[in-house]
């Protein structure tokens, strides 16, 4: 596993309810609520950042594609807006974006890039499977691990340490799965089958202890 960035994106929340500063590799900005949900509107809000990096991805999209093709397009608008669905019992998040071509344009190209602009990437995030993992520290500790546990043994995994070199679940399968959500199983093998695997692991992401040796918690 690779993440994206080297720096990850920080969020600090501010003593000023409910400004926030958010750090990212170049600068940093304040994000906050409007007053009707009891902030100053010092900044974008979070429902208001997610629109801003679908029109920006957008645009960014077009512009790659009608500088590769050549083609005389210099003025491109884009607004965003959402609202939610109930949809059998779910409740759907729906983005509506409107391309604006503010310098003439036949028709084809028009429907060739309201098709780009269905792919920019942050469309495929928000529209194929995604998750968000949450991990929690206390100050001072900033290493992710997380445990996978029965009676007699827990797995440790590190995900930043995982390589995917594929050895732990194409050697044993009934305890190591990714196509699952949780991919350690302990119970799918003995233990002593589990500690041979760990310790086959490359990159040092997977270790293990004995619970009667331990008092790790959790
Ligand atoms: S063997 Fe280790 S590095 Fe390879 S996929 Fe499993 S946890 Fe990741």
């Amino acid at each position: 596993m690779q993440y994206k960035f080297k720096e990850p994106v920080l969020g600090r929340s501010n003593i000023e309810k409910y400004q926030c500063t958010i750090e990212w590799r170049n600068g940093r900005f304040i994000a906050d609520e409007p007053p009707a949900s009891g902030g100053k509107d010092t900044g974008p809000d979070p429902h208001t950042l997610l629109l801003s990096s679908v029109v920006s991805c957008t645009l960014i999209t077009l512009r790659m594609y009608i500088d590769r093709k050549g083609w005389d397009i210099p003025n491109i608008a884009v607004n965003g807006n959402l609202y939610a669905d109930a949809k059998d019992g779910k409740t759907i998040t729906v983005i509506d974006r409107d391309i604006l071509f503010l310098s003439p344009i036949d028709d084809e190209r028009k429907l060739r890039l309201q098709e780009i602009a269905s792919r920019c990437p942050i469309s495929k995030i928000l529209e194929n499977e995604s998750r968000v993992r949450t991990f929690v520290f206390r100050d001072g500790e900033t290493e992710k691990k997380i445990k996978y546990g029965n009676e007699e043994i827990t797995v440790v995994w590190k995900p930043e340490f995982c390589q995917h070199s594929t050895r732990c679940f194409t050697q044993l399968p009934d305890v190591f799965n990714p196509k699952v959500r949780k991919w350690v199983n302990v119970n799918g093998a003995s233990p002593e089958k589990i500690i041979e695997q760990v310790k086959k692991c490359p990159s040092g992401a997977l270790t293990f202890f004995l619970n009667k040796d331990s008092n790790e918690s959790e």
